[in-house]
C-alpha cells in the first residue's frame, strides 16, 4: 500500500520567514513523522546562482516519504519550489568564496492524529538561510572518534532516509564526543559492531594508494549526494571506487580519510579515536587525495569549471 492521503501539493505561496501554526496532536509532533533535505546555492563569479543536483535531493524525499508512510511533492514541484525560494532570496546568497545559501526543505505530518496511525494531512515547506564552514575547524582537518555504545541505525529501521528521528538519536553521542574536544561522532554498524557505517551529518570514505572505499548503502546510512558525486568524480580521475563493507580495523591502514556531505563539502579527517586510540592521518596536513576531490567538487558546485556532468542547475 501507499500512504498517499493528505497530500496535494500543487499549491504553494511565498511567506516571510516565521512562527508556523501546527496542531498539538501532529503526526510529525507526536510520531516524529517528517523528513527533510539539505542542499546549497552558490554564487557564480557573473552574479548568477547555481544549484547541486536538486533532483537528487527530490528524490531522495520520495524514497524516505515512502518509508515514512508519507505522500510527497513530485520531482518537478520539488525543484520548482526549491528554485522559486531562493530567486525570493537572492540577496542572501553569499559573494564567491563567502559561503553559500543552504536550502532546507521539510516534509511534515501536519495533521491531527491521537492513535498511532499516519497523519491525515501533510505540509512541504522550505526555508534558507547563508551558512560558511559547517566544522569548526573549516578546512583543516577534523578529528572523529568511533561510538561503541550508541548506534545511528539498525537494519530495517529508517536509517537509510532522512527523518527527523534518525538526528535525535544521535544528540546524546555526538555532544558527548563534542564535549571531549572531537569535531564527531563515527558510527558502527549496531549488529557486529564493527562495519564503519557514517558520521552524524555526512558519509566518510578512505584512501588507500589509488583505492578508495565507502560503506555500502544497505539501508543503515543515508544515501548521501555527495558521496555519490564523488564516487564518480574519483572515478573519472582514475581512482579505483569499492563500495563495501569496511571493518573498523581498516581505520589503521587508510592513507587518509574524508568526510563527504552537503553541509561538509568534503572534510579531511586528521585523527579518529578508537577504543581510546588515536590514529593520526595526513601528518602534514590536509590529505593529496582529500584537497583533490574537494577542489574538483567545489570547482564544479561554484561553477569555476565547465560541468561536464551536468549536475548545475543555473538560476537568473
Ligand atoms: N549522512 C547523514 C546522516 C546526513 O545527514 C547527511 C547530510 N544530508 C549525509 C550523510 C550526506 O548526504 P548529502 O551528501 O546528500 O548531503
Amino acid at each position: 500500500t501507499k500512504c498517499t492521503k493528505g497530500g496535494d501539493f500543487s499549491k504553494g505561496e511565498l511567506q516571510r520567514f516565521g512562527n508556523i501554526e501546527l496542531s498539538p496532536s501532529s503526526g510529525v509532533l507526536n510520531y516524529g513523522q517528517g523528513l527533510f533535505e539539505g542542499l546549497k546555492a552558490y554564487r557564480k563569479e557573473d552574479g548568477s546562482i547555481l544549484l547541486f543536483r536538486p533532483e537528487e535531493n527530490a528524490s531522495r524525499m520520495i524514497m524516505g516519504a515512502e518509508r515514512m508512510c508519507m505522500p510527497s511533492p513530485t520531482v518537478e514541484q520539488f525543484v520548482e519550489a526549491v528554485k522559486l525560494t531562493v530567486l525570493a532570496n537572492k540577496r542572501w546568497v553569499p559573494p564567491v568564496g563567502k559561503g553559500s545559501l543552504y536550502i532546507r526543505p521539510l516534509l511534515m505530518g501536519s495533521g491531527a492524529v491521537l492513535g498511532l496511525a499516519p497523519s491525515p494531512e501533510y505540509t512541504f515547506l522550505i526555508y534558507v538561510s547563508p551558512v560558511g564552514n559547517y566544522f569548526k575547524e573549516g578546512l583543516a582537518p577534523i578529528n572523529l572518534v568511533v561510538e561503541n555504545d550508541f548506534h545511528r541505525a539498525t537494519p530495517g529501521g529508517t536509517g537509510g532516509v532522512k527523518t527527523i528521528g534518525n538526528y535525535a538519536s544521535v544528540l546524546k553521542a555526538q555532544s558527548a564526543a563534542k564535549a571531549k574536544g572531537y569535531s564527531d561522532v563515527l558510527y558502527l554498524d549496531s549488529v557486529h559492531k564493527k562495519y564503519l557505517e557514517e558520521v552524524s551529518s555526512c558519509n566518510v570514505f578512505l584512501v588507500k594508494g589509488k583505492t578508495i572505499s565507502t560503506p555500502a548503502i544497505k539501508g543503515t546510512i543515508l544515501p548521501g549526494i555527495t558521496r555519490k558525486s564523488i564516487i564518480d568524480v574519483a572515478r573519472s580521475q582514475g581512482f579505483q571506487v569499492e563500495e563495501r563493507l569496511i571493518s573498523v580495523e581498516e581505520l589503521l591502514e587508510a592513507d587518509e580519510v574524508f568526510c563527504t556531505g552537503t553541509a561538509v563539502v568534503v572534510s579531511p579527517v586528521g585523527s579518529i579515536t578508537y577504543l581510546g586510540k588515536r590514529i593520526s592521518y595526513g601528518e602534514s596536513g590536509v590529505g593529496v587525495v582529500s584537497q583533490q576531490l574537494y577542489t574538483s567538487l567545489t570547482s564544479l558546485q561554484m561553477g569555476l569549471t565547465e560541468d561536464k556532468m551536468g549536475w548545475t542547475v543555473e538560476l537568473n
